[in-house]
């Protein structure tokens, strides 16, 4: 039975590349029927951010990559969270030393430095020299008895191949000679990071392995320590880097490389998921055009042998046309619900939502731009009289003042229902007719007199009913003035 886990350090946000893991983990299980579990791997105290657990979960939730066994919800697992953890470790590295597959080594952090000052002014590369690694028995009683610090480290064989298989960037392989003898317990009797992950991964059980292709060079040794217990080895599955272009990954700094980057900026949550699928994974067969995924349909259609090994370039166009089509797929009561933050922000006169929705949720690609269309509404900018020109729909500044006072009477009737956007719009079409004009040379001008713009979210009558009557008599007004 599958068992995947998405492991994150809680950093305190949500990079596009994580989200991606956490979504390819949760559908390697999901499409196997099997279990996902989120382990906080929160032991690198040099990293801990205030509320970065919360970030986790609230990404995950949003996203719907629901987990089966985690911190807050346990399982027979568990702690699911690694600091909590940390007492479990040495047992295992003292089990590896009394098989002589790893060695207490009492190296000095001095002895240390000293060495690889040496081999660094040689050129070399920088290593352990396994100073420690033959010591005799009865040594390393007597040092230990005399309570001399010390580390475990693995014994990596001198000699011989490592390799293993990974789905996406196929056989690799690597010289035994080339790996350090790696720490497993530090001299704090705390196990190092790749210690810890690998007998985390193999306690909870993890079938496959997801993560970031940064972690395969690291691979080799995790392999050496699942071959020194006898361990089995996991699949491992490693995604290739997501990149802004073809020679920079895609990082913090450049503003919508996290997930809340680019909810902040008023991308759906479920587009941006959709679009993180794609990066680097694409459909097969009967699939291989669509581009928008459910994440019910992703669970069937998914598969890890989809995914490329080449970087995966982040096309903030792409994202923006996937936003686009969910937008245009949402109710018009969702779409409000969505966008009623964003109107909120720039408007804070009563107006028709429902019509402004109406007329935006067709246009919209991005929540994000919402505000920056609206700005009108509270108060009326200043705005050039030139405006009014335009050759199509036939009007000047001249010809708009005409259009003007012919509406204002037709706007003031007391019997006009503003909350029936085409019986208003009925009126000013009849008197377009009784003055033998075309609407446009009748409406266009209002439009801009509501709002001083030339682009609204909806013509002149919508905006009209999304004032109502009081505001707009007053532009009205005023821009006969
Ligand atoms: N904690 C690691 C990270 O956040 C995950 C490593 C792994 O999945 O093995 O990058």
């Amino acid at each position: 039975k599958v068992r995947t886990r998405f492991a994150p350090s809680p950093t305190g946000y949500m990079h596009v590349g994580n989200l991606r893991t956490a979504l390819y983990t949760y559908l390697m299980a999901k499409h196997e029927d099997g279990t996902f579990i989120l382990r906080i791997e929160d032991t690198d105290q040099g990293r801990y951010v205030e509320g970065a657990v919360d970030v986790i979960y609230n990404t995950l939730r949003e996203a719907g990559l629901n987990w089966d066994e985690g911190p807050d919800i346990g399982g027979p697992v568990g702690p699911y969270v690694q600091s909590e953890r940390m007492g479990m470790f040495k047992q295992y590295a003292e089990q590896l030393v009394a098989e002589g597959k790893a060695y207490y080594c009492f190296c000095t952090e001095e002895r240390l430095e000293a060495l690889h000052a040496e081999q660094r002014a040689r050129g070399e590369m920088t290593h352990y020299d396994g100073c420690c690694r033959d010591l005799p028995e009865e040594e390393v009683k007597k040092r230990l008895a005399a309570g001399e610090p010390y580390v475990i480290r693995q014994k990596i064989p001198r000699t011989g191949i490592t390799g293993f298989d990974d789905v996406v960037y196929g056989h690799i392989e690597v010289e035994n000679s080339e790996m350090d003898d790696q720490i497993l317990i530090k001299t704090d009797g705390m196990p190092t990071y790749n210690f810890a992950n690998v007998v985390d991964d193999h306690l909870m059980g993890i079938t496959h392995v997801i993560r970031g292709s940064e972690y395969l060079s690291s691979t080799p040794k995790y392999n050496l320590l699942y071959q020194a217990f006898g361990w089995e080895i996991p699949t491992y599955i490693h995604c290739p880097p997501v990149m802004k272009d073809a020679q920079n990954k895609l990082s913090k700094r450049n503003g919508d490389a996290s997930y809340q980057d680019l909810r902040a900026k008023g991308y759906l949550s479920a587009a941006i998921l959709n679009y993180i699928c794609l990066l680097g994974w694409s459909p097969k067969g009967e699939y291989a055009e669509q581009e928008i995924f459910s994440l019910d349909e992703l669970r069937k259609v998914w598969s890890p042998d989809g995914i490329s090994k080449s970087p995966a370039i982040f096309d903030p166009l792409k994202l923006r046309a996937i936003n686009a089509e969910y937008i245009r797929r949402l109710s018009p009561e969702d779409f409000l619900a969505a966008a009623e933050p964003w109107i909120d922000q720039a408007v804070h006169t009563p107006i028709d939502k429902k019509l402004l929705c109406a007329n935006l949720q067709p246009r919209c690609e991005v929540l994000g731009e919402i505000p920056e269309q609206l700005d009108f509404f509270d108060a009326m900018p200043e705005y050039d009289v030139s405006l009014y020109a335009n050759k199509k729909q036939k009007t000047t500044p001249e010809s708009a003042k005409e259009a003007l006072e012919a509406l204002l009477p037709v706007l003031s009737d007391e019997a006009l229902d503003f909350t029936n956007r085409d019986a208003v719009f009925d009126a000013c079409k009849a008197k377009a007719e009784e003055l033998g004009k075309k609407n446009g040379w009748l409406l266009y001008p209002l439009g801009i007199a509501l709002s001083g713009k030339q682009r609204t979210p909806g013509g002149g009558t919508d905006l009209a009913c999304m004032m109502g009557r009081e505001t707009i008599l007053a532009r009205v007004k005023a821009a006969i003035e």
